[in-house]
Parts: structure tokens; C-alpha cells; sequence
């Protein structure tokens, strides 16, 4: 008999002999009681899309309300009803809980003076404003409007732009909009938007 990895897990789990074997002669007692243990249990699921790609695997949310009333995100994974990815990921989207829930994140922009050795926490205004003028000083300074042969180029050299793996697709595309609005041409995204 030929079964799907669905069928194959419907059937285990719905077998139910005195003695917890499944018709294909599995003991499935230990495998119910690791399912009790499941963080998961009883959580809220929703069904979402992988913001990485184009691909556009389908993945499965699972959130409890905590007793404060926050909403906890405690795991996303593929969807295996997904048409697409059939329950699969790739790495990134493996990853995807990472994107909002992740100790090692940084939660606010660091900064590095001149000259200095040590990153500081810095706030978002100073951050942006601190961008915002250095990306005007290096465009000023280096934007060309025409090449050798007297071709009109308008582009900046000065200023070089990577889009980092956490991009998602909007992100990836805001950011390159921006960065061709500015005549960037040294342009590079992982997303490849
Ligand atoms: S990044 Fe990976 S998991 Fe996400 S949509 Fe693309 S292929 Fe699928």
C-alpha cells in the first residue's frame, strides 16, 4: 500500500488498538505521550505566507495569549496543506520565528564613532538623522552627471547598498526603489528584487 506522509500520519493517529500499535505495527503510546508534551497544544493557529520570496511557501503561526495579555508566537513552520511547499521550507523561512522572536536580536541601532572601538546603543532619531546626512554629503560629493564620452549618466559612485537576508520581499523592493531614486548603481540584495 502506497501512503502519502499525511495519510501515513492520520492513520497512526487514528488507530487506536488495546495495545497502541498502529496497523503497520508501530507502538504509538510514546509518540502520543511526546504529543501531550507539545508547546503547541491547544495554541491559536494561523495560516500565513513566507515574506522572503516569490516562492511563497505557506506557513502555520501558533500563538497563546499570555496571562497579561500579550500574544506569544511560539512556532512557525510549513504549512503541509500548501499546494506550494507542502509543508517545507528552505533555511530562511525555517527561520522565520527568528524574524520576531529572538534573544540574539538587536533591538535598538548601534553606532561606532569615528575612530572608536566600541559600539554604543543609539536612538532611532539620531540613527536616521546621522544616515540621512551622511547619505546627502557622499551623494553631493560624488554624483555624476556625465560619463567620459559626454553620456548623460546621473548616477552616484560614492554610495554602495546591500540588502541584508532579513529583507522581505517589500522591504527589499522599498529599499531598491530608494536607492535607484538616489542613482545608486552599486546595488546588491539577496532578494534580488
Ligand atoms: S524564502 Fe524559502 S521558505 Fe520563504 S517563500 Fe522563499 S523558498 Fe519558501
Amino acid at each position: 500500500m502506497e501512503l502519502t506522509r499525511r495519510q501515513f500520519l492520520q492513520l497512526g493517529a487514528t488507530s487506536t488498538g488495546a495495545v497502541g500499535l498502529s496497523p503497520l505495527g508501530f507502538d504509538l503510546v510514546p509518540a502520543r505521550q511526546v504529543k501531550q508534551r507539545l508547546r503547541v497544544e491547544g495554541a491559536n493557529v494561523s495560516h500565513t505566507v513566507c515574506p522572503y520570496c516569490a516562492v511563497g511557501c505557506a506557513l502555520v503561526a501558533y500563538t497563546r495569549k499570555a496571562a497579561n495579555g500579550s500574544v506569544d508566537l511560539l512556532q512557525i513552520e510549513g504549512d503541509p496543506d500548501s499546494p506550494v511547499n507542502e509543508g517545507r521550507l528552505c533555511p530562511k523561512g525555517a527561520s522565520a520565528l527568528q524574524l520576531a522572536v529572538s534573544r540574539r536580536r538587536v533591538p535598538s541601532p548601534m553606532y561606532r564613532e569615528p575612530g572608536a572601538t566600541e559600539w554604543k546603543q543609539v536612538s532611532w532619531d539620531f540613527a536616521l538623522d546621522r544616515l540621512a546626512r551622511n547619505i546627502k554629503a557622499s551623494r553631493d560629493r560624488t554624483f555624476v552627471t556625465t560619463d567620459a564620452a559626454g553620456n548623460v549618466v546621473n548616477r552616484c559612485e560614492g554610495i554602495a547598498f546591500a540588502g541584508g537576508a532579513a529583507f522581505s520581499s517589500e522591504e527589499g523592493y522599498l529599499a531598491t526603489k530608494v536607492m535607484r531614486g538616489l542613482g545608486v548603481v552599486y546595488l546588491e540584495q539577496q532578494a534580488r528584487v
